[in-house]
């Protein structure tokens, strides 16, 4: 006989298209003119004065034409947001082109949702994981997170050029692999809470094996990729990380949850006593989490080992000082008022969670 399955729907969403490679930008335009023949360009002004005029010259190329182009995205806010759609709407594209770090290809996503059109990214190094994600992070004027938007529709088009990645400064490349590093564990997670809700959709396991690929690629690539961009050499290795945070985390990510980690990341950030970059916390947070989940001590070795190799923080002390109470405050919103706190399979504690803390302080796990 056999057992009756509860039925669950699976899904998954991804980007149309993503091309990534030396010189890739040269194929902007040709593969956007499918969506039509008027750009609106948004980021910020680092981006477009290193890609800006690639941007313009494949897009001409291909006989569209840039009817918008605005270089001042600072953050991606609700204000920044509203008036790039007021600019946007005065233009009428066909659709956007983000262009540069998260903030700007978040917030361009948000403006082509606002002037229902299409969307098309264009990274310009390797911090974050936003460009082929049907989401945008939205921010204060202060950079204090205010919410996370679920886009109706991926990028149709995605474009990472390797060359000018590699260019970047190699902090931005730490970051990146900091954060894309939770995606395997904070999927691992969400999966096994899932299960046990039985009547919620499930991630497919194809989104469990990009997590777990992503993984595998960064602790195979990772430290190598590192030393070549350091050394100007670009390698396969470097391709291989950028693939890995652009590609395999995002959809990963998307198609799962974030989880204990990010939970953590947002409940120390609230306290405003941390000083560190997204994929830092981050990456910090899965560590927290393995040892919160008991993981094998030599499976965390390795990923505290990593870490360290590539001076991604392994102790609460990298961040600053930290009062007593506002870490207990940290451990109190990510083990309950965090959403991702409920990605978790069983309800935390803050007990657990500092008990985790404090194991990875004394390297006890
Ligand atoms: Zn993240």
């Amino acid at each position: 006989m056999t057992a009756l399955r509860p039925i669950t729907i699976r899904r998954m969403v991804a980007p149309s298209l993503y091309v990534q490679g030396k010189g890739a930008i040269y194929h902007l335009g040709q593969k956007a003119f499918p969506y039509g023949d008027k750009a609106y360009v948004v980021g910020g002004s680092t981006a477009l004065s290193v890609a800006g005029d690639r941007v313009r010259k494949s897009l001409l190329s291909n006989g569209i034409e840039v009817v918008g182009w605005n270089d001042t995205v600072k953050e991606c806010t609700n204000s920044a947001i509203d008036r790039l759609t007021e600019e946007g709407r005065r233009a009428r594209p066909h659709f956007v082109i983000g262009v540069g770090g998260g903030r700007a290809v978040d917030t361009a996503k948000a403006v082509a949702w606002k002037l229902k059109l299409p969307s098309v990214t264009v990274g310009t190094q390797c911090a974050t994981n936003a460009d082929a994600s049907a989401e945008s992070v939205v921010y204060t004027e202060d950079h204090r997170f205010l919410e996370a938007i679920t886009l109706p529709r991926n990028p149709v088009l995605v474009i990472e050029d390797t060359d000018i990645i590699f260019r970047a400064p190699p902090k931005y490349m730490v970051w990146g692999m900091g954060d894309a590093l939770s995606t395997r564990f904070e999927a691992e997670a969400y999966v096994r809470a899932r299960e046990k809700r039985k009547d919620a959709e499930v991630p497919p396991s194809t989104a469990l094996a990009l997590a777990k690929g992503c993984y595998a690629s960064l602790m195979e690539h990772g430290p190598r990729a590192l030393a070549d961009i350091k050394n100007g050499s670009h390698s396969s290795d470097v391709d291989d990380v950028i693939e890995a945070v652009k590609l395999s985390s995002a959809m990963a990510f998307e198609n799962t949850g974030c989880a204990l980690a990010h939970a953590l990341h947002n409940g120390l950030t609230r306290t405003g006593q941390v000083r560190g970059e997204h994929g830092e916390l981050v990456a910090y947070g899965t560590i927290v989490q393995m040892v919160y989940e008991r993981r094998p001590r030599e499976e965390v070795q390795q990923v505290f080992e990593w870490c360290e190799n590539l001076g991604l923080p392994t102790s609460i002390k990298a961040f600053g000082e930290i009062t007593k109470a506002a870490l207990r405050a940290a451990a109190e919103h990510a083990a309950e008022k965090d959403l991702n706190s409920r990605n978790m399979p069983d309800k935390m504690r803050p007990s657990e969670v500092l008990g985790a803390v404090e194991r990875v302080e004394k390297r006890s796990f």
